[in-house]
C-alpha cells in the first residue's frame, strides 16, 4: 500500500478532549476517528489492526470447535422482558419506536442465542454445542474517558456453550481458559488470570483475563512467583500477604483491565425462555450454559497502553497493519525513489505486507510519522542504500538498527513477519 493513496493523514498534536493514551495516539496517527465520548469508527490502519486481532480470536475459537455465527444487535424489547434484563441492565441501551414497539440495543447476547439454541438443541444430541460471534456491542456505560478500552459502542467476541452435564461444561470452560491464554500471546499481550473457584463461597466459576495497566480499572493482587492472582473487589487477600496458593511469593498489588472473562451461567437463561431438550430416557432436562466474553478493541487499547513509547505506537508483528514500513528519502524519478519502487514490488510478490512511504516530504518528517505508526520494521531507501545496496533496517520497538544487504531483505522480512 501507497503512503500517499491512504485518505488519513498523521497530526503533531493530541486531540484537546482526549486523556487515554490509547485515544491521543490512535486518533494522532489516523487509526481512529472519534464520533463522541466512547464511540468510535476504525480507519484504514485501526481496521486491519483490529481485523488481525479478530482473525486470531476467530483462528482460536474455531480449534476448539466454536461455531461463528452473526447475530442481530437490534433485540426485541420481549426477550429481555422475559430474562429481567429489560429492568435489571443498567447499561442497556433502550430504544423507543415511532411505533408502540420497544427494543434493546445488544450490550451481550444471551437473549438472543438462548432461543436460537432453543430451536436447534431438542435432544442430547445435539449437545454440547459453542456458538460465538465478534461484532459490535453497545452499553450505556457512565464513564467513557478510557479510550477505546471503555466504549459505549465496542467490539466483542462472546461465545456461549451449551452442556448436558456441569461435569462436561466444566470441561469445556478448562479448554477455553487454555486457548484463551493462547489468543492473548498470539496478540502480543501478557495476561493474568483472577479466579473465584465457587464451591466454598457458593460462587459461579469465573475466570478473569486482566492484563497489567495503569489505564486499566481494576485492582488485583498477584503472586510474584507463581500464577496465583484475584480481583481485590472480590478477594480477601491484600498486598503483602504470602500467597494463599503456593504458600511462597508475597502479593504484590497493580492496577489491570479485564480483557477477557469466561464464567458459568447456569441455568438461568434456558429456564427464562423454558429451553429444555429430551435426555437418554426421553425425559425433559434444561441444558447448563456458559459464556465467554473477550474485548477486541479493549484489547487493541491494551496493546497501545502496554506497549506505545514516546514517539508513538508500537505495534506486535501479529496484530501490526503491515509488517514492513518501506521509507523512501527519494523524489519521484530519481535512482532512490526507483530501488524504492522495486524493493516494494519485490516485497509484496514475496507475501510480505508493506507500507510504502513514497511522498515527497521531508526525511525527518517521514522519520517521525514512522515512529508515531508503529510498524514493526522499517527499511529506509537512501543515497547509501542505492550505492552498496545495503539497507538500513530499523526495529520500531527497540530501536536496533541492522544492515541488511539486498540479497537477504526479502528473507530476512520473511522470517520476521512468520509468526
Ligand atoms: P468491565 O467490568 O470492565 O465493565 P464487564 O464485566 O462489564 O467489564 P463483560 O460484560 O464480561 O465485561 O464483557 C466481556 C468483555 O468485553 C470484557 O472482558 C471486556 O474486555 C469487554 N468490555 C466490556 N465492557 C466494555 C466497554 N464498555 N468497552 C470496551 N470493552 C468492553
Ligand atoms: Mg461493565
Amino acid at each position: 500500500m501507497r503512503q500517499s493513496k491512504i485518505f488519513t493523514k498523521t497530526r503533531r498534536e493530541a486531540p484537546a478532549d482526549e486523556v487515554a493514551k490509547n485515544a491521543q495516539l490512535l486518533v494522532r496517527a489516523g487509526y481512529i476517528h472519534k464520533e463522541m465520548a466512547g464511540v468510535y469508527s476504525y480507519l484504514p490502519l485501526g481496521r486491519k489492526v483490529l481485523a488481525n486481532i479478530e482473525n486470531i480470536v476467530r483462528e482460536e475459537m474455531d480449534a476448539i470447535g466454536g461455531q461463528e455465527i452473526r447475530m442481530a444487535t437490534l433485540h426485541p424489547s420481549e426477550n429481555w422482558k422475559q430474562t429481567g434484563g429489560w429492568d435489571g441492565v443498567d447499561v442497556l441501551f433502550k430504544i423507543q419506536s415511532r411505533t408502540e414497539k420497544e427494543y434493546a440495543l445488544g450490550q451481550s447476547e444471551e437473549e438472543i442465542v438462548t432461543p436460537i439454541a432453543q430451536e436447534f438443541v431438542q435432544s442430547y444430541k445435539d449437545l454440547p454445542v459453542a456458538i460465538y460471534q465478534i461484532g459490535q456491542k453497545y452499553r450505556d456505560e457512565l464513564r467513557a474517558k478510557s479510550g477505546i478500552m471503555r466504549g459505549r459502542e465496542f467490539g466483542m467476541k462472546d461465545m456461549y456453550s451449551f452442556h448436558e452435564t456441569q461435569e462436561d461444561f466444566e470441561k469445556f470452560y478448562e479448554v477455553v481458559k487454555a486457548s484463551y491464554l493462547k489468543t492473548f500471546k498470539r496478540c502480543g499481550l501478557d495476561v493474568k488470570v483472577t479466579e473465584a473457584s465457587g464451591g466454598a463461597f457458593s460462587e459461579k466459576l469465573s475466570y478473569e483475563f486482566m492484563a497489567l495497566t495503569d489505564a486499566g480499572e481494576d485492582d488485583i493482587v498477584y503472586c510474584q512467583l507463581c500464577t496465583h492472582c484475584a480481583n481485590v473487589e472480590v478477594a480477601r487477600e491484600k498486598e503483602g500477604d504470602t500467597c494463599p496458593k503456593c504458600g511462597k511469593g508475597n502479593l504484590k498489588k497493580a492496577r489491570a483491565t479485564e480483557v477477557g472473562n469466561v464464567f458459568d451461567l447456569g441455568q438461568k437463561y434456558p429456564k427464562a425462555f423454558a429451553f429444555t431438550y429430551k435426555d437418554k430416557e426421553g425425559k425433559d432436562q434444561t441444558p447448563i450454559v456458559g459464556c465467554y466474553g473477550l474485548g477486541t478493541t479493549r484489547l487493541m487499547g491494551t496493546l497501545v497502553e502496554t506497549l506505545a513509547d514516546e514517539k508513538g505506537l508500537v505495534w506486535p508483528e501479529s496484530v501490526a497493519p503491515f509488517a514492513v514500513h518501506l521509507v523512501s528519502l527519494g523524489k519521484v524519478g530519481d535512482e532512490i525513489s526507483k530501488t524504492a519502487d522495486t524493493l516494494c514490488d519485490d516485497l509484496v510478490k514475496a507475501g510480505v505486507e508493506v507500507l510504502y512511504d513514497d511522498r515527497d516530504v521531508r526525511a525527518g518528517e517521514k522519520f517521525a510519522e514512522s515512529d508515531l505508526l508503529g510498524i514493526p520494521k522499517r527499511i529506509v531507501v537512501g543515497k547509501e542504500a542505492v550505492a552498496t545496496s545495503v539497507f538500513e533496517v530499523v526495529n520500531r520497538a527497540t530501536g536496533a538498527v541492522k544492515k541488511v544487504p539486498r540479497s537477504e531483505l526479502l528473507a530476512n522480512c520473511k522470517l520476521q513477519t512468520a509468526n
